[in-house]
């Protein structure tokens, strides 16, 4: 395929209308991420759907969990039928009808149904649309393309911030409306892609990649799929049977559905490690592609709660008068974008600036800042948390510092581990890790919804321990990249 425009020092125009196709697209997700679980566990009196806080923050993970999760068939689709293209378009087709569905007042069911459509349709569009980013340079464009995935990156966060802004405040009127905005926020984005893809996408991502690449197929061994599928129903069965979980129940489903990414990831990497034909410097590496997924999804299951506990913390917690007026609490989830787009040139020149005084930092080392931020965000939490219990409410500062800490962990955490990935990984198994990484953040989504479910505003004095728990997991698992990091460095080979 042709790359069309590629200047020397401009960006080809297909950036733009990526740029403007996902920030229209982030803008519906993270406002209505904003609003829900404040909508579902809003009293019917009020207008919401009156669940507990435990079932909304199931629902929550459910949902956040499969709008990741969902990019892994997306991906399949795209490579094998549609082509990305195709892929994206459909995929804000279904996202705007999932919109216009939460628009309508009505039944959980109509709820749920609107969710599902959102979901499938980010599952076509969200990964799809960064590979076709990828696409837009020739592989040798080394340090360009990272450029372009940067300023890609501005537009999802420009759009989230947005949406994070104007959603709320038209929910605070009707939330439906707020569901509403999302959805001609999306409708915006559709436009865009249909009106100047032709011109500046050209062919790419026209035809599906199976017919034009022929790569190399890779194996899957069915016995051992088998052997995996067994264990996971064995494992389902006795924890219900045994009382431990209950699947008749939203939290249930959850924790069902977290054993089932748990086991099935362990067993994809056993597999891969035993029969993937790979030699001992590539199963170092692809091991050391486990080890950061697992620090992702914990970081994620931290970082997630920002619209479950942390949402709901905003809301009942905090004293969010500025002047006469009272900010929204969804409102305050634009913070994290808003730090991200300020921070984001900084963080990335850091980097820059230390390498030239030959002051590398490596990724088990950043990935130890990140979940180590992570935690000092929450430790914040605990102390607001503490206000809480003593009958006043915090301020907002306390929920900004926390937000604060928490995106310049994203920035150490998240555009690194992407990338390492993308090097440490044998190239016949590139479109798998990459999802496997979206399967980090599945996880992590899942678990931080969960945990807000725990979150429960009629008993405050549990507030601080929920909290403090994360400060701990995530300070202990920072710790343990820091002590590991030397051994994970060796098994990283000649990636950096
Ligand atoms: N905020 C980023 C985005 O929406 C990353 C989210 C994630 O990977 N969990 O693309």
């Amino acid at each position: 395929t042709s790359k069309p425009s590629e200047g020397s020092f401009k960006h080809p125009k297909g950036l733009y209308v990526l740029f403007t196709a996902e920030m229209w697209e982030r803008f519906s997700y993270y406002g209505m991420r904003a609003i829900l679980i404040l909508f579902m566990t809003t009293d019917v009196a009020f207008e919401g759907l009156g669940l507990t806080t435990e079932t909304a923050g199931a629902v929550y993970g459910l949902y956040t969990a499969s709008v990741y999760l969902m990019t892994l068939p997306g991906g399949w689709l795209a490579d094998n039928i549609f082509g990305q293209k195709k892929a994206v378009f459909y995929g804000g087709v279904l996202i705007m009808i999932g919109h216009l569905v939460l628009a309508i007042p009505g039944s959980p069911i109509i709820f749920f149904t609107g969710l599902a459509f959102v979901a499938l349709g980010t599952g076509l569009l969200k990964g799809n649309i960064s590979t076709l980013v990828g696409e837009l340079y020739s592989k040798d464009s080394g340090a360009k393309r990272d450029a372009g995935f940067s300023i890609f990156y501005m537009g999802i966060n420009l759009g989230s911030f947005l949406g994070q802004i104007f959603v709320p405040l038209l929910a605070e009127y009707n939330w439906h409306l707020g569901f509403g905005l999302a959805a001609v926020g999306m409708l915006f984005g559709l436009i865009a892609f249909k009106v100047y893809s032709p011109k500046y996408l050209a062919e790419i991502g026209v035809e599906p990649k199976v017919k034009s690449a022929g790569e190399e197929k890779t194996s899957s061994n069915s016995s051992i799929t088998i052997f995996i599928i067994a264990i996971v129903l064995i494992s389902l069965f006795l924890l219900q049977f045994l009382g431990y979980i209950d699947v008749t129940t939203a939290t249930g489903i959850a924790q069902a559905l977290g054993l089932i990414i748990v086991l099935i990831t362990m067993g994809y990497f056993i597999n891969i490690l035993f029969n993937g034909g790979l030699n001992i410097i590539e199963k170092k590496q692809v091991g050391v592609i486990f080890i950061l997924f697992v620090g992702i999804a914990i970081f994620w299951s931290g970082f997630e709660q920002a619209a479950s506990s942390l949402n709901l913390f905003a809301r009942d917690f905090t004293d969010r008068f500025i002047g006469g007026w009272e900010m929204p609490a969804g409102m305050l989830q634009s913070v994290n974008s808003a730090f991200i787009i300020i921070f984001a040139p900084i963080i990335g020149a850091l980097w820059v600036k230390l390498a030239a005084r030959n002051i590398n930092i490596r990724t088990p080392l950043k990935f130890a800042l990140g979940l180590i931020l992570l935690g000092a965000g929450f430790w914040v939490m605990v102390g607001a948390a503490n206000v809480a219990a003593s009958g006043t409410k915090a301020g907002m500062f306390a929920l900004i510092l926390t937000y604060f800490l928490h995106s310049i962990g994203e920035l150490t955490i998240s555009p690194v581990g992407l990338s390492a990935t993308s090097k440490l990984s044998p190239a016949k198994y590139l479109g798998q890790m990459m999802g496997i990484w979206f399967v980090g953040a599945a996880l992590g989504n899942l678990i931080a919804g969960l945990i807000g479910g725990n979150f429960d505003p009629e008993n405050v004095l549990e507030m601080p321990n929920i909290f403090l728990n994360v400060v701990w997991v995530s300070v202990g698992a920072g710790i343990i990249f820091l002590v590991a990091g030397p051994f994970i460095k060796k098994w990283m080979g000649d990636v950096n």
